[in-house]
């Protein structure tokens, strides 16, 4: 039986600023934070996005100028209500 879940995450990974060309990239992390969560953003090793969950949202957070980018992620379906 086959998974329909792709393993993309490594391929969506650009980890390149597409506006500086930065590697000082982190995850944007989305929904209520965990503890470790909170302490990772605490040393900037990723960004907290809020609660608020969309579509097209940015997955990657750019240190040096603050530019947001990526896509959608399929681990934020479970988070998002269809209606
Ligand atoms: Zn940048």
């Amino acid at each position: 039986m086959k998974s329909n879940l792709k393993n993309s995450e490594e391929t969506l990974k650009p980890k390149v600023c597409p506006r500086c060309n930065s590697e000082n990239i982190v995850d944007i992390v989305y929904g209520y934070p965990l503890p470790e969560t909170k302490e990772k953003a605490s040393k900037g090793e990723v960004k907290l996005g809020g609660c608020g969950i969309y579509d097209g949202m940015p997955i990657y957070h750019c240190k040096d100028c603050g530019y947001e980018f990526g896509g959608k992620r399929s681990r934020f379906a479970h988070f998002i209500d269809q209606d």
